[in-house]
């Protein structure tokens, strides 16, 4: 299954901004872009790019991308689904890439971040409504519940160093982190995702 294995602190310095994609270290001095503040690459550090339009609605796009973990292909066709979906396209891509599995066991404080996360999933560590899934961009629906394996103590250490009890929980979802459960009460609205993205710059730049 091809995923991104792109140094994730790159990630954030090419778009100049913190996308909080390893956790914890993400709050600390340790951090990529707290420390060098320029993008990635040999010429980074001197670069002036004068940013028009097609390069802010890319940037937009990348950001997207890189806070979900998704390959160019994969967030291609989201695109085209949420086109597709009446409402509003831009809303609707971020509710689909929200609703990814992965996604879901983030949110839900059971990954420290998104990768973590999906590496949890693949791991085959949580049961959708009692059946094992192991695919990352598994769309969650409303009433769907989603239990940890603890089929070991091993397993349930890794689960539990894993889950942040800290992480506030978004009101589309509920979580039980004693017993490592979680339920999708309802599909996120737009005000229930938090990332700072214009997603109406995803969709001009898919438009043209
Ligand atoms: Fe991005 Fe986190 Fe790395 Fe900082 S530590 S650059 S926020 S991934």
């Amino acid at each position: 299954m091809a995923r991104d294995t792109s140094p994730q602190c790159k990630q954030c310095r090419r778009e100049g901004e913190k996308l909080l994609l390893k956790g914890e270290r993400c709050l600390t001095d340790k951090c990529g872009v707290d420390r060098r503040a320029y993008p990635p690459g040999e010429h980074g550090r001197g670069r002036r790019r004068k940013q028009s339009e097609y390069l802010t609605q890319l940037r937009e796009k990348q950001k997207a991308r890189r806070y979900y973990g998704v390959l160019e292909g994969q967030f291609r066709n989201y695109y085209k689904t949420a086109a597709r979906q009446p409402g509003v396209t831009g809303e609707n891509l971020l509710r689909l890439l929200e609703v990814r599995l992965d996604n879901v066991i983030y949110r839900l404080g059971f990954g420290a971040s998104r990768r973590q996360a999906r590496q949890l999933v693949r791991h085959g560590h949580f049961t959708v409504n009692g059946r094992r899934v192991n695919i990352p961009s598994y769309r969650v629906r409303p009433e769907d519940l989603i239990i940890a394996v603890l089929a070991s103590e091993g397993l349930k250490a890794v689960i539990e160093d894993a889950t942040d009890l800290t992480a506030s929980v978004p009101a589309w979802l509920q979580a039980d982190h004693d017993n490592m459960v979680g339920k999708v009460l309802r599909l996120p609205e737009r005000t229930d995702i938090d990332i700072p993205i214009q997603e109406s710059l995803i969709v001009e730049l898919y438009s043209k």
